[in-house]
C-alpha cells in the first residue's frame, strides 16, 4: 500500500542516493537504517553513493506488478557500485533483455519508476542504464 507519509520520509535518499556511514565501524548502509547490523553502532555520517557501478546478478519479470505493465518485460539488478555498496534496481532503456549480462558496467539515473493511475500518483527513484553508451 502506498503511503505518502513514508514516501515523503524516504524522498531524500531515494533522489541523493544518501547512504549513512557508521562513525564506529565504516560500513555503508543503503538505505540508511538507525542501528549498524555490523557493529550496532547508532551514530552516522551521511554519505553519497556513486552512480558508477556494474550489474552483479539480474532477472528479468515477465509478469510484473500493478503500475509496471507497461514495462514488460522488467529487468531487475543486483548493482555493486564503485564502493561496494549493492542495491536492488530496475534497468532502464532495455529493448531486448538477451543483451543484458553480469559484470556490465552501468549508472544509475533518476527516471520515473511506475506510477498509479487511479491515484496520479507518479513514483520516481533510481533506474540502473548501460554505461558507456
Ligand atoms: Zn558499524
Amino acid at each position: 500500500m502506498f503511503s505518502p507519509a513514508r514516501a515523503w520520509r524516504e524522498y531524500p535518499q531515494r533522489y541523493r542516493l544518501e547512504a549513512a556511514k557508521c562513525t564506529e565501524c565504516s560500513k555503508i548502509l543503503y538505505p540508511p537504517r538507525l542501528v549498524c547490523p555490523a557493529c550496532g553502532g547508532r551514530t552516522f555520517t551521511p554519505e553519497i553513493l556513486p552512480r558508477e557501478g556494474k550489474v552483479v546478478t539480474f532477472t528479468v519479470i515477465r509478469v510484473p506488478p500493478a503500475g509496471f505493465t507497461e514495462q514488460t518485460p522488467l529487468p531487475l539488478a543486483l548493482v555493486e557500485l564503485a564502493n561496494g555498496v549493492r542495491l536492488m534496481v530496475q534497468i532502464g532503456d532495455v529493448e531486448n533483455p538477451e543483451t543484458l549480462e553480469i559484470g556490465m558496467p552501468v549508472r544509475l539515473e533518476f527516471r520515473r519508476i511506475s506510477w498509479d493511475g487511479e491515484a496520479g500518483v507518479i513514483f520516481y527513484g533510481h533506474k540502473a542504464v548501460r554505461a558507456g553508451s
